[in-house]
């Protein structure tokens, strides 16, 4: 090796679910279901728009999307956010490294709970933070006597907690993502003699698929300062092409991340297409009343065949257990219908699909079974 990589990025692999092109694609949570055709016209429309000023750099601070996104936060939870306190950027990947670079680092703990997202730990490694991922219990819900424990013992400068967790899709209830923000204050590292708050980070990247009865943790933001709701536009809202995604959060949180964030990083056609894509809001949240009920019901038939099914929130399925799970998945692939061998040991993760899909993956699990 004559290259000055960096010692942790010896052996690493680069991360990604396989991209293969198969007919039943149900391994990475898209929403399944391509574009209207009206969407798509709104989009040629915002983009032509911006095209005769593409020789500038796009507007930097980007309000008139974060208007957008407040906006569309109060259709979607009934929460008022004041668009200064909404922050976006290419995938709620790059929001959260965001996070990261401003209030982790060197000498710094990121906490969370596995199973869950392997790429918190990618994040973690590419800012230098320490990473600890405490357990869940057997139903994958959090253990709150591990919890305290955990951020007594680590002084954790972000914990980041998914909900809908991925790959579980277990949610937080509202009493739960309470309990962590009161835990989470005066927990973080000692700054100056004085102990600072841990930032709560829930991301709910499926938030919109959540169950009837369980609030968006959006609630709780206006309550807490320390608090941040991320969510994206690659899941529910179905625009996963894009990149975007984006936080709510107070002001000062936001002023904190904008000093970290690259010059420009979000593209003058990036803002005009969502832009575009969430004057289509209305339409979309019918959808994703549909795949709920696809899953609701994929989960009740996993269960008939006799197999441990997790509580899913999301618009995928943790089922198991499988003595050979690679054999199933291997043999779901053979019948082109291309899965996710993710979770604990044993267990598989199945994204909604369309109808047609979610029929033909049935059919192919019936087969294998
Ligand atoms: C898919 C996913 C995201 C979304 O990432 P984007 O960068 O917005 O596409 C975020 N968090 C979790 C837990 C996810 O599963």
């Amino acid at each position: 090796m004559t290259l000055p990589l960096r010692e942790e990025l010896a052996s690493v692999q680069p991360y990604g679910a396989p991209q293969l092109d198969v007919p039943v694609r149900l391994n990475v949570n898209e929403n399944p279901y391509p574009p209207a055709p009206a969407v798509i016209k709104s989009v040629l429309e915002g983009v032509a728009e911006v095209l005769p000023t593409m020789n500038r750099y796009p507007d930097r601070d980007f309000m008139e999307l974060r208007a957008a996104l407040a906006n569309y936060l109060y259709e979607e939870a009934g929460v008022t956010v004041e668009k200064e306190r909404i922050w976006a950027a290419n995938g709620s990947n790059e929001v959260m490294l965001h996070l990261l670079q401003a209030y982790a680092g060197e000498g710094r703990t990121l906490l969370s709970f596995a199973p869950t997202y392997s790429m918190y730990h990618e994040y973690a490694r590419d800012t230098g933070t320490n990473w600890v991922a405490g357990t869940r219990a057997a139903d994958f819900k959090l253990d709150f006597n591990h919890v305290e424990a955990e951020i007594e013992r680590t002084r954790p400068s972000i914990l980041v907690l998914a909900s809908p967790n991925n790959p579980t899709g277990t949610a937080l209830t509202l009493e739960e993502a309470r309990l962590l923000a009161d835990l989470t204050r005066g927990s973080g590292p000692v700054i100056g003699g004085a102990p600072t708050d841990t930032v709560l980070v829930i991301d709910e990247a499926y938030g919109e698929f959540r169950r009837e009865g369980t609030p968006s943790a959006l609630t709780l933001l206006d309550e807490y300062p320390h608090v941040v709701v991320s969510r994206t536009m690659s899941k529910a809202f179905g625009m996963a092409g894009l990149r975007l995604g984006y936080f709510a959060a107070a002001r000062e949180i936001v002023d904190h991340v904008m000093r970290v964030r690259l010059p420009y990083h979000l593209s003058a056609t990036t803002q005009a297409v969502a832009l575009a894509a969430l004057s289509h809001s209305k339409e979309l949240m019918s959808q994703v009343a549909h795949m709920r009920a696809t899953r609701d019901n994929l989960v009740i038939w996993l269960r008939s065949k006799g197999l441990d099914v997790a509580d899913s929130d999301a618009n995928f399925v943790l089922f198991g257990k499988f003595a050979d799970r690679e054999r199933v998945f291997a043999q779901l692939l053979d019948r082109g219908v291309l899965i996710r061998v993710v979770g604990p040991e044993g267990y598989l993760r199945v994204s909604v699909g369309t109808d047609e899909e979610d029929a033909r993956f049935r059919a192919a699990l019936e087969e294998v079974l």
